[in-house]
């Protein structure tokens, strides 16, 4: 190579012909160029214009660093280091590639968690990436009413979707579900008292716990009953001239279960008309369908919530909603409209691109495709034979290959909503056992997580198992590659 040659001709330049290892200390440290005159290498500044004059400065005098405390340390010198140097290009070249890659990369979750949250959630359906797309090249109305030349405001472009999914309520949206909590509490509760059940609180808890962050809303939390029984006239007792919310929480987390008793939102919400105080639902998931049909029992929607008399209910967007990170609000009028004045309304705002992606998952939903439009919903739909029809053409396609000497064998297993969503119905499914005569269960796993586009599988048993519910139907032949990959 050409450009090696001149590169290593440049260094020796310098160098004092006939320099040894026995010559090391002072002579090699002598040798070693500065930075600029490095620098000044044909090959390295095309590396500088590639990837940045500061990257490349920084990473040649890193390593003109180490090389002269090795040489210092008396464990390099003479002969080594200059081939060091004529390999310096390289190794820039090399180390800048990695140090400005993308560490958030597209995965194949094959986890069988829909909505994973370490996976980013619910994963989008194209014509909303297109969507978000084309209001994120441009400028746009975001806040802009054409027809009258005005300023406009970003959430008048969900009125007519929110008029026709909630007739009669108002809405909001803040950044998330966790901040559409803050803000209900901020709103109604600031200095005064958000009556809760401590068996619902310890509910939404987690490594970021959201009683931390309702704390941080100026609301007292006035926490009634015990961790398995809260009576109606619990609430009814912890009433008082402070009291300025009631909050019911739908369990998300984990359920507590045995001798328990709740007093039901129902309950709780006519209660609160009755002494005129705001019942918050924080519904979570965002479920807007019936779904009992998919056997799926604890996952009540956010119309029903509605229905059952909560004045505002609010919900994550990437949860059940299959949408982007949001946090949605709806209820009655005179309670949202507070809550979209209140100031803290503009530290929570999302921006254009989310609005976006939210428009069109909620028209699916008012069109009433949801199912089959949006790709978290097809998976939580999709049936354990459809699963099992995908498992065995992936298991026909890699035993045609090379991948033939793997075992792959197809038993039944479960999936699980995730995102704090039904947390006790595992949806049946058919999960594909990987196994390998040279390797074992931990090896294949961490094989497969090493492959170019990354296959996430989980280890149950001993066994490495894929679950296809969440393996995206156009990741199937890099997952047959990664699987290929390890015979
Ligand atoms: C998920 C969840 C939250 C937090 O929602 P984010 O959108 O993650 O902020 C709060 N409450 C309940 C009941 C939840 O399920």
């Amino acid at each position: 190579m050409p450009a090696s040659r001149s590169a290593s001709k440049t260094v020796s330049g310098r160098t004092p012909r006939g320099a040894t290892a026995r010559q090391a200390g002072s002579t090699a440290l002598r040798v070693l160029p500065q930075v600029h005159a490095v620098l000044e290498r044909d090959e390295l500044r095309q590396a500088a214009e590639r990837h940045g004059r500061a990257l490349v400065t920084g990473l040649v005098r890193e390593r003109l660093d180490a090389l002269r405390r090795d040489v210092r340390a008396g464990r390099t010198g003479g002969a080594a280091v200059e081939s060091e140097l004529a390999g310096l290009p390289a190794w820039v070249e090399r180390e800048a590639g990695a140090r400005t890659a993308s560490t958030m990369r597209p995965v194949i979750n094959a986890t069988g968690v829909i909505l994973h949250t370490n996976f980013g959630r619910a994963v989008l359906p194209e014509n909303a990436v297109l969507r978000m797309t084309e209001v994120a090249r441009a400028y746009t109305t975001l806040e802009y009413d054409l027809a009258g030349g005005q300023r406009g405001s970003r959430s008048s472009h969900l009125d007519r979707l929110f008029a026709l999914l909630f007739p009669g309520r108002a809405f909001h949206i803040v950044n998330n579900n966790a901040a559409a909590v803050l803000l209900a509490l901020n709103t109604f509760a600031e200095g005064r008292e958000v009556i809760v059940s401590r068996g619902e609180l310890v509910e939404i808890g987690g490594s970021f716990r959201i009683p931390d962050v309702m704390r941080k809303s100026g609301a007292v939390l006035r926490e009634v009953g015990t961790t398995n029984k809260t009576r109606l006239a619990d609430f009814e007792r912890a009433i008082g001239p402070r009291t300025g919310l009631i909050l019911k929480v739908h369990p998300s987390n984990y359920r507590i279960v045995g001798f328990t008793a709740q007093a039901t939102l129902r309950e709780v919400a006519a209660l609160g008309r009755r002494r005129k105080i705001p019942v918050l639902m924080d519904q979570g998931s965002g479920n807007l369908l019936d779904l009992t049909r998919y056997g799926i029992r604890n996952e009540p929607s956010v119309f029903e919530a509605l229905e059952q008399g909560a004045d505002v209910v609010c919900f994550s967007g990437d949860k059940m909603l299959g949408g982007p990170q949001a946090g949605l609000i709806v209820g009655r009028p005179d309670l949202v409209k507070p809550m979209r004045e209140n100031s803290l309304s503009r530290a929570l705002r999302v921006d254009k691109v989310t609005y976006a992606a939210l428009e069109t998952v909620l028209l699916e939903h008012a069109r009433g495709a949801a199912e089959s439009r949006l790709p978290a919903l097809r998976m939580l739909t999709m049936t354990r034979q459809a699963i099992e029809d995908r498992a065995r053409r992936l298991i026909d396609q890699v035993a045609a290959g090379p991948g033939g000497t793997l075992s792959l064998a197809i038993v039944p297993g479960l999936s699980l909503p995730g995102g704090g969503s039904a947390p006790e119905e595992g949806l049946p499914t058919a999960l594909v056992a990987v196994a390998s005569g040279r390797l074992s269960a931990r090896a294949i796993e961490k094989r497969l997580r090493a492959h170019a586009t990354p296959v996430i599988a989980r280890i149950e048993e001993g066994k490495v198992l894929l679950d296809l519910r969440t393996v995206l139907e156009e990741q199937e032949p890099a997952l047959a590659g990664a699987l290929a990959s390890l015979a």
